[in-house]
């Protein structure tokens, strides 16, 4: 039984937590934990080894995964060299503007560099390299096919006590006590039931539909296949634009292809229907690719239904020890890729939460509720931004924000296509690197206005 009321010591890692789900969030807040606890227990329902990427509890992993320029700094940060061991595989580092052909929907984005640099590789690849080096840390020990079945408490207003037995067996669950519980268990997390049963209220949850569905693949390239881009890109963007891919260059000289489609534009997952998809795009990098690339695997489809916010920080009694990192609080429509990096910031901020209470000596209670409202204006950003847009596809219905934020996003495409300066902030902005505002100083603002006021006389000119 491990003391649950002492106070962590500056000096030394004491206590056990234990983290609920060993996928790309489990992982990279296991990471984070090895620093201030004697024993990381990662309990994984899949059985994953050390060498394992994707596996069946990730179906979206079969799919593009682009990391932010962000998300690419702190994983870098918390696991030094892991992009130079990815970059030796073949994974490409690039400078977001130079690289990519990126198609707006107000046309192709300019080829300048922007100073923002990224590297793609697969979902697969990213999780293999996690997991191997969260399994080398001596505090860690990963528990694969290993179910959490519930989780209780130790005291009334805790969720503090993890029951799991091995996945598919039947018989007694075995039980163990933490400091700290980690539910990194994705978007199928059972968090409201563990409440429930513990005479906890559930958190609400805000959802804000874009169903959206994906078809990929991955394809080798011919030896003799050089592009002058690393990404090709076509955004869908509510309502008008509801197809969209991606083919992203990744490692051992692949390319890793995502085609999209709002409500009924579903991608097929035939050969000869997905090139046609692909055909149907404005940006025919991708088909090109697609049709001189040989096919490695399965064609994978995955419909994601929109964004999905638990609302852990407003449940006014959110349990001590207990905190939800990942998929299992917030679940973003993956067009925006924002999912890797929030998880990445996530951790970054449990790390610097745990070494401010170690450096005063205090205790971990309480840390639950701060961690959890410190995630949500953490979240609040990437949401708004995912939110705001997604709610165009039913544009009639939408309050006054959503649409002028849809109109100044609209403003700013059209300006980015033809100014370097603009799109480069945009660019910062949508790897977060740069907070939103950037886009609402004066020097893309007057842009805005004079364009819009530019149209406005057009058209009376014209009426
Ligand atoms: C089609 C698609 C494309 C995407 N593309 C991007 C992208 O380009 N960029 C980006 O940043 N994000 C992207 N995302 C989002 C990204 O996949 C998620 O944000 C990320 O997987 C979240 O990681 P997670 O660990 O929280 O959840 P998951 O990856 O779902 O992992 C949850 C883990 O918990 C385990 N688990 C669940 N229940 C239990 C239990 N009871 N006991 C033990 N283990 C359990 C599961 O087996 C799994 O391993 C995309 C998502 C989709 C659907």
């Amino acid at each position: 039984m491990v003391e649950s009321k002492r106070s962590l010591p500056s000096d030394a890692p004491r206590g056990r937590a234990v983290v609920v789900g060993g996928g790309y969030a489990g992982l990279v807040t296991a990471r984070v934990l090895a620093d201030h606890f004697e024993e990381v227990l990662v309990l994984e329902r899949d059985a994953v080894g050390p060498d394992s990427g994707v596996h069946p509890s990730v179906p979206q992993g079969y799919h593009a995964h682009a990391l932010l320029a962000k998300g690419g700094d702190v994983l870098e940060e918390l696991f030094p060299g892991l992009r130079a061991e990815l970059a030796e595989l073949g994974a490409p580092v690039f400078d977001y503007g130079e690289r990519i052909s990126f198609l707006l929907p107000t046309g192709y984005a300019p080829p300048d560099p922007v100073g923002v640099s990224i590297q793609t590789f697969t979902r697969d690849e990213l999780e293999r390299r996690l997991r191997q080096r969260v399994a080398r840390l001596p505090a860690v020990r990963l528990l694969a096919a290993t179910a959490c079945e519930t989780v209780t408490g130790s005291a009334p207003g805790r969720l503090d006590r993890v029951l799991h037995r091995p996945r598919g067996a039947a018989g007694p669950t075995e039980a163990v006590d933490a400091d700290l519980v980690v539910d990194a268990s994705g978007r199928s997390t059972s968090v409201d039931r563990w409440l429930t049963d513990a005479r906890l209220p559930a958190s609400g949850t805000t959802v804000v539909k874009a169903k959206i569905t994906y078809t990929s693949a991955c394809y080798a390239r011919p030896p003799e296949d050089r592009q002058d881009f690393d990404v090709a890109y076509q955004m869908t963007f509510a309502p008008g634009v509801p197809r969209g891919g991606v083919v992203l260059a990744v490692e051992h000289h692949r390319w890793m292809c995502s085609l999209f489609g709002a409500e009924g534009h579903v991608p097929p997952t035939d050969d000869e229907g997905y090139l046609d998809f692909a055909r149907s795009l404005g940006n025919p990098r991708l088909a090109e690719q697609i049709k001189c690339g040989t096919r490695e695997g399965e064609i994978h489809r995955y419909t994601n239904p929109g964004n999905e916010w638990r609302l852990h920080h407003k449940n006014p009694r959110w349990p001590e020890r207990f905190i939800a990192v990942g998929d299992a609080v917030c679940v973003f429509n993956p067009v925006y890729g924002q999912g890797l990096t929030v998880a990445a910031l996530e951790a970054e901020l449990l790390g610097r939460l745990l070494r401010q209470r170690r450096a005063k000596g205090a205790g971990l209670d309480g840390l639950s509720r701060t961690y959890q409202r410190a995630a949500a204006r953490l979240i609040q950003v990437p949401w708004t931004m995912a939110s705001s847009s997604d709610l165009m596809w039913a544009p009639d219905r939408q309050p006054l924000s959503a649409r002028f934020a849809h109109w100044y996003n609209q403003q700013v495409f059209a300006l980015a296509v033809h100014d370097p300066g603009v799109w480069a902030r945009f660019v910062r902005v949508l790897n977060m690197t740069a907070p939103p505002s950037l886009l609402f100083r004066p020097a893309v603002l007057a842009k805005v206005v004079r364009r819009a006021l530019a149209r406005r006389r057009g058209a009376g000119g014209a009426g």
